[in-house]
């Protein structure tokens, strides 16, 4: 009806931030302000909970015994399965392999996928704004095979252009590699246009979505990637749990990556048969107790709703981007159309690192350094910037005592 209707509510946010144990804390004498929640985010009490909940009443291992405890314990784990699958809309849980992060999930797609189909001369094709997750593992298999990495470029905003992009996938292409979100520059890619440019040349699409998923609404078989990465600890939940999301046939297609318990139906020494999907994924205990935190990690963020989500963090990015910009001396790497939640900045005559030490003496907790994206860093000229990240419980008043701290740190190198 009217557009009244559509807007979300907006979120309550110092109720949110009561939920967050962490955030009541002091820092060197002052209130934490936490802006770095592009490393890692904090968890809620909710999540806290049920990883203790599991602890005390289920904790046992998986899929393998008789027993009532083993029986909980896999409910759990597979029931978070279940949360993964409905919170990105994969079609199947098959579909939901449960990894130790982005990292791990980019390197089953590279030994698994990538590695038995390429051939010396074929192409891998990634941007300049990569994480070296998204990077390192496809040198290593081009070393190993003799594939080419190539590269997109970004523009001098820290923009990924579809069609230029796509111009540069050729008939030796194997896989395009691309991010959903830059870490280091905040830069929203294009991502349902590339999928489809590239399918149309017949090219999966893997994406590393570790930025993406805590606030932007996922629908996997809207955007039609072949491949979906993301890490617990950046979307409120534990750390050393992450997701590879995979196009059942693809990964029916693939040999295992890791070989142990689980990932079986029967061991002889004449030959193993794999167990069925994700199952043939997940070799050797997996971290149930980090699924059964992920899970309600998703369902805290999905409560609030990731719309509303994206709605308060564009406000604060948009707050952040005037405050930081009126700073003389101040540049900001990165300033893409279409960015989400973080600040990625240099501040002349100031060190980074310096920087960061200065604002963590006030409570500021802030990222400096190249973020595991030297490529896209140095694309701009610098060694390292100082980046603020966003999350839903972050307030203009943190972004209010950033700028404040960024001006007396300037001043104090003048
Ligand atoms: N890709 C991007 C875009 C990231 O921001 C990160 C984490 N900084 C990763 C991959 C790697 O994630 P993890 O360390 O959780 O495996």
């Amino acid at each position: 009806m009217s557009a009244a209707v559509a807007t979300p509510a907006p979120l309550d946010v110092e109720r949110i931030r009561a939920d967050f144990p962490i955030l009541s804390q002091r820092i060197n004498g002052h209130p934490l302000a936490y802006l770095d929640n592009g490393a890692s985010s904090q968890r809620p009490r909710a999540v806290i909970d049920a990883e203790r909940r599991y602890a005390e009443e289920m904790h046992a291992n998986v899929h393998r015994g008789v027993h009532t405890l083993s029986q909980r314990a896999t409910d759990a784990f597979e029931a978070a399965r279940e949360r993964v699958r409905r919170f990105v809309n994969a079609r199947s849980t098959r579909e939901i392999i449960f990894t130790r992060g982005t990292t791990e999930s980019i390197n089953l797609v590279a030994h698994s996928f990538v590695r038995p189909r390429v051939r010396a001369g074929d192409e891998i094709l990634i941007t300049h704004l990569e994480h070296h997750a998204n990077i390192v593992p496809w040198q290593l298999a081009c070393e190993a095979t003799g594939a080419v990495l190539r590269v997109a470029p970004i523009d001098e905003r820290g923009a990924v252009d579809a069609a230029e992009l796509a111009g540069l996938i050729s008939e030796r292409t194997r896989l395009v590699a691309v991010a959903h979100v830059s870490n280091a520059l905040g830069t929203v890619l294009p991502v349902r246009d590339i999928i489809a440019r590239a399918h149309a040349r017949g090219v999966p699409v893997l994406v590393d979505g570790a930025q993406a998923a805590p606030h932007l609404a996922l629908d996997l078989q809207a955007l039609d990637a072949d491949f979906y990465a993301f890490s617990g600890h950046k979307v409120y939940g534990p750390d050393g749990i992450g997701v590879l999301y995979g196009r059942e046939a693809l990964l029916e297609s693939m040999p295992p990556w890791q070989g142990g318990g689980d990932m079986i139906l029967a061991v002889r020494f004449d030959g193993t048969t794999y167990n069925q999907l994700p199952f043939k994924f997940e070799a050797g205990t997996p971290h149930i107790s980090g699924a059964v935190g992920l899970a309600a990690a998703l369902d805290y963020v999905s409560a609030l709703g990731l719309e509303r989500i994206a709605a308060w963090e564009h406000q604060l990015l948009e707050y952040a981007t005037e405050r930081l910009s009126a700073i003389d001396g101040l540049r900001i790497i990165g300033t893409a159309r279409d960015k989400a939640s973080l600040v990625s900045f240099v501040v002349a005559g100031v060190h980074p690192h310096d920087l960061g030490t200065i604002l963590d003496q006030q409570g500021i907790a802030i990222r400096t350094g190249h973020h595991c994206a030297m490529p896209a860093i140095e694309r701009f000229g610098v060694p390292a910037t100082a980046r603020a990240s966003f999350a839903f419980y972050n307030t203009r008043a943190e972004i209010d005592r950033l700028a404040a701290a960024v001006e007396s740190a300037r001043a104090m190198f003048r």
